[in-house]
């Protein structure tokens, strides 16, 4: 919805808040801009939307419509990366929904258990996520590809494009043109839920899990969770003042930073 203090057409965002206990339902909202703050009941004198829940079929379907998309290629480097880096991910390119030509968004499959579930879409030209079918409570982005890959290290950072970025620093690093890379599905405050739903298949598939996680609180605070979940987890450092490993790539620093994941101390 737009915005009527930061003047952005698409920043705020409504949420149906539903208390069961006392039998009540109401609105709130957020401005994800300028403004980042709470904004308040956004139908507040007028009648709010109805609410429709997708049924499984519905969205199934909207999942199958993006698999049918164009696979995402791209003739110049893109966020530091060259277009072979984004060779087996299996991401799409979604266009514009107005004309239906430009290149509007990436989106990053996401499975469970091996099928796909959804995909995690990021438009191009601003810092936002929306998601189609479930990306939530699933496996980790690029799992699939992992376990096909194996070996006995499994690298685990932050995001989509690091999981992407990391693999191509790998590439620069050592011999292979693939290394397995998983990121967590919904950031660092994830970890403890991602662990745990691939534990059973996964933890003791690769010998070592190396993390190569965010510069920040959030990433600081995820090695230390994962750590008490699975102690025998590395953590490798970034080169320079990296804050991840897509920005390692941009200040061209990514040979460093496959140096940095391959070479972690072996325990
Ligand atoms: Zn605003």
């Amino acid at each position: 919805m737009p915005c009527r203090d930061c003047d952005s057409s698409d920043s705020v965002q409504a949420f149906i808040n539903i208390d069961k206990a006392l039998g009540m339902e109401w609105y709130s909202s957020f401005c994800f801009g300028k403004c980042y703050e709470q904004k308040g009941d956004p139908f507040t004198g007028k009648d709010a939307p109805k609410v429709i829940v997708k049924s499984p079929e519905q969205t199934k379907e909207e999942v199958d419509l993006i698999t049918t998309c164009k696979p995402f290629t791209i003739s110049k480097p893109y966020r530091g990366m060259p277009p072979k880096a984004f060779k087996g991910w299996g991401c799409r390119t979604l266009l514009s929904e107005y004309d239906g030509k430009t290149p509007y968004a990436i989106a990053f499959p996401y499975s469970d258990y091996g099928k796909l579930s959804g995909w995690k879409a990021r438009p191009f030209k601003k810092k936002a996520f929306w998601a189609i079918g479930q990306t939530r409570d699933v496996d980790m982005f690029g799992l699939i590809r992992a376990m096909r890959l194996g070996g006995d290290t499994l690298w685990i950072v932050e995001g989509e494009f690091d999981a992407i970025a990391l693999n191509y620093c790998l590439t620069l690093a050592g011999p292979l043109d693939n290394y397995p890379v998983v990121s967590l599905t919904m950031g660092g405050g994830s970890i403890a839920k991602n662990l745990g739903h691939i534990e059973l298949r996964v933890r003791h598939r690769f010998k070592y899990k190396v993390l190569v996680l965010d510069n920040d609180n959030v990433g600081i605070k995820a090695e230390e969770t994962a750590k008490n979940l699975w102690p025998e987890v590395i953590a490798v450092g970034k080169p320079g003042k990296s804050k991840d490993a897509n920005d390692a790539v941009k200040k061209n620093l990514a040979r460093e930073m496959g140096k940095l994941a391959l070479n972690f101390k072996k325990i």
